[in-house]
């Protein structure tokens, strides 16, 4: 079987025994990218046919945004930013998310423009700093960034980031909608 075809496989042995709630841990990687679009599709119409809840685990934030309500976006196993798909894209207010959202290709960006990388390497999860995990990437770190770990703020209904510079954030983050 393909590729494709072994995960709707997959997918119709996690739905036989009627589940509520689906957990998807990157079913799409290694997929071409029309099978993905194809799979992302299927499990959008099963969520909605069935009633189900998804929880889609993934990499690749573009296939968040194509597949889902909410996204939580984590950075060293914390959760950095969380917020409707819609708000994220149009208005992400952590410099890691807004970091995700232009190293994909988004419709903004002109043709021949070279996507964008994150510099550095994660920390090691097993001694995390007690400071923001992401300081040694991030281009609005502080010494205040430096000192402890960032509080959760509330920027609107539904929508929060562990963030002490959201507003610096949201003007590095001008026309990122797909
Ligand atoms: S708290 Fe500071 S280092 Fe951490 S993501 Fe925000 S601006 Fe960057």
């Amino acid at each position: 079987m393909s590729g494709g075809m072994r995960q709707r496989a997959m997918i119709a042995l996690a739905l036989a025994c009627k589940p509520q709630l689906l957990l998807a841990d990157e079913p799409t990687t290694a997929l071409d990218a029309t099978v993905q679009i194809q799979i992302l599709l299927l499990l959008r119409e099963l969520q909605r046919d069935l009633g189900l809840s998804v929880i889609f685990v993934t990499h690749d934030i573009g296939a968040a945004v194509e597949v889902a309500d909410r996204i939580a976006v984590m950075y060293a196993g914390r959760i950095v930013e969380e917020g409707t798909a819609r708000e994220l894209i149009r208005s992400p207010r952590h410099p890691y998310t807004i970091a995700l959202l232009k190293s994909r290709a988004h419709g903004a960006l002109a043709r021949g423009t070279r996507l964008e990388t994150i510099g550095g390497a994660p920390p090691d999860l097993s001694a995390l700093p007690p400071r923001c995990s992401f300081a040694e990437r991030c281009a609005l770190a502080s010494d205040a960034c430096r000192a402890a770990q960032p509080p959760v703020v509330e920027l609107a209904q539904n929508h929060r980031a562990r963030c002490i510079h959201t507003d610096a954030a949201a003007a590095i983050a001008p026309m990122l909608v797909a």
